[in-house]
């Protein structure tokens, strides 16, 4: 049971307890990206790195324990700013427009992403390949939720998985293969865990394409036959 000082608010804990769910139970909001409560945390955006007094470089809150006497700041200048200057990164190479949870995040840390405007943006094909979802890896974070609610988190399924190195590292099948010739069972879990538009249910992209709901079901079996006459 250790006790800490999150923001200056002591707390005692079960052991195990993360700093972002210590934080939680003292009122301090620490803002996330990758993290989802249900799904098993990988520190991977970084967003929510707070600074531990002592500590050499900040710590993600998401996958760091609670221990004894830590004296945790959640909203230092430091803070704030690694983590404008992450969602800025984010927002100058991954389209955020349908990206209701990080969009208010870029307003509250003033992001820009113009400060990287030589930057690269990542450029990946939209996957029409299945009759179910659309996959655009334009809108795609990183954040690795669909790849864990594939695996042993939900489903079981181990469909999807990290592809490439570095900054082409990006969500992919086994050997490339389409979604129909994958373990993929269309459960759409992934679907509903991504925090951006990266994976769509198709459905919902035609009412946006401006198909009214009675033609939704028609457009949805053109399309499917297009496909699968493309695959064929
Ligand atoms: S497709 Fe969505 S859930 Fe999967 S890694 Fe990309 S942003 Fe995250």
């Amino acid at each position: 049971m250790p006790t800490l000082t999150i923001d200056g608010k002591s707390i005692t804990v079960p052991e195990g307890t993360t700093l972002l769910q210590a934080a939680a139970m003292v009122d301090s909001e620490i803002p996330v990206v990758c993290y989802h409560p249900h799904l098993t945390a990988n520190g991977l955006c970084r967003v929510c790195s707070v600074e531990v007094d002592g500590w050499r470089v900040q710590a993600a809150a998401c996958v760091t324990t609670c221990a004894e006497g830590m004296n945790v700041n959640t909203q230092s200048t430091g803070v704030r700013l690694a983590r404008q200057t992450i969602l800025a990164m984010l927002a100058s190479t991954v389209d955020l427009s349908q990206s209701p949870e990080i969009l208010p995040l870029l307003a509250e840390y003033k992001a820009d992403p113009t400060v990287f405007a030589d930057g690269k943006r990542r450029e990946n094909p939209i996957y029409d390949d299945n009759p179910f979802y659309l996959r655009d890896y334009n809108q795609c974070i990183n954040c690795w939720r669909c790849v864990q609610v594939c695996a042993e988190d939900a489903q079981f399924a181990f469909a999807l998985n990290f592809d490439g190195r570095g900054f082409e590292t990006r969500i992919g099948t086994f050997a490339g293969n389409g979604m129909t010739d994958t373990t993929c069972v269309f459960c759409g879990q992934c679907v509903g865990a991504c925090p951006t538009g990266a994976l769509k249910p198709k459905r919902q992209a035609l009412l946006e394409e401006g198909y009214n709901p009675d033609e939704v079901y028609f457009a949805t079996r053109a399309k499917n036959k297009r496909n699968s006459k493309n695959t064929d």
